[in-house]
């Protein structure tokens, strides 16, 4: 492959996606060949009403999910056929989750809900050998997203935009390419979600991550470089003053 081609490649690309879900005896169809294509460091949101297939997207292009029909390719290859095994090893090493409600584990402390997917990575040996390491990594990332002082907080101990702040911590740990955001700020009040605006965008600009983040909320679709809308599951460009 010559220069030229690995720099048009994107990053990560759906094609032809269609995917129905069986509701009793009737299949209803999400998405119709929706396509989307990422480059490396673009921010893209991914707009379009309730039920309109975003957070499916977003599954399928995470390997959350499969398509019925369609692919996804990363830097050109397909991965959504591949074994369960490769996809868990994708998963954990290229893509970066984050989601409206968070997810943290209750029990657990920030500083081990940021550790855990460097845990599940590696096998106990060499979690054990490499645990220093490991816990360096979690705390380096949980003081950029401006935690240091909670660490050892639970979940329940936090404010939204501080669980958030935390979601971000541990998908960005295993330092992924990719971050897929499902409406990161559609629990928050609008200055909190501001600030985890500002936290992405920081992110994406002076790390390169390449993030589609799937909103609702078309003033924070906005801060992106791109607009995309899903409707009729297909996605469709979206101008920014149209969407603004
Ligand atoms: P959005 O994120 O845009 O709100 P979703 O992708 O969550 O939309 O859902 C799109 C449609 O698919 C909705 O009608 C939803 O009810 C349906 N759906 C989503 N997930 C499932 C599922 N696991 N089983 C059945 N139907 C589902
Ligand atoms: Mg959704």
């Amino acid at each position: 492959m010559n220069d030229t081609i690995k720099m048009t490649t994107p990053l990560i690309a759906a094609e032809a996606i269609a995917k129905s879900y069986a509701k009793g005896e009737h299949k209803v169809p999400v998405l119709r060949g929706a396509g989307l294509k990422a480059n490396r460091g673009e921010f893209i949101s991914v707009i379009g009403q309730s039920g309109s297939g975003k957070s499916t997207l977003l599954h399928v292009m995470g390997l959350l999910d499969s398509p019925d029909v369609g692919e996804v390719l990363l830097q050109g290859q397909r991965i959504d056929n591949l074994n369960q095994q490769a996809r868990d090893q994708l998963r954990n090493h290229v893509f970066g989750f984050i989601f409206q409600f968070y997810h943290l584990l209750p029990e657990l402390t920030l500083l081990e809900n940021v550790m855990a997917p460097l845990m599940i990575r590696y096998s106990m040996l060499e979690y054990w050998r490499r645990r220093h390491e490991i816990r360096e990594s979690a705390m380096d990332m949980i003081g950029r997203v401006g935690l240091g002082h909670r660490i050892r907080h639970r979940p329940s101990e936090l404010s939204g935009g501080e669980m958030q702040r935390g979601a971000i911590a541990r998908a960005l740990v295993g330092r992924p390419e990719i971050l897929l955001a499902d409406e990161p700020t559609g629990n928050l009040d609008s200055v909190t979600g501001g600030e985890i605006m500002e936290l992405l965008n920081s992110l994406n600009q002076n790390n390169q991550l390449t993030i589609i983040m799937v909103t609702h909320d078309e003033s924070i679709a906005a801060q992106a470089h791109r607009i995309v809308r899903l409707a009729q599951g297909r996605i469709q460009t979206v101008a920014h003053e149209e969407a603004a």
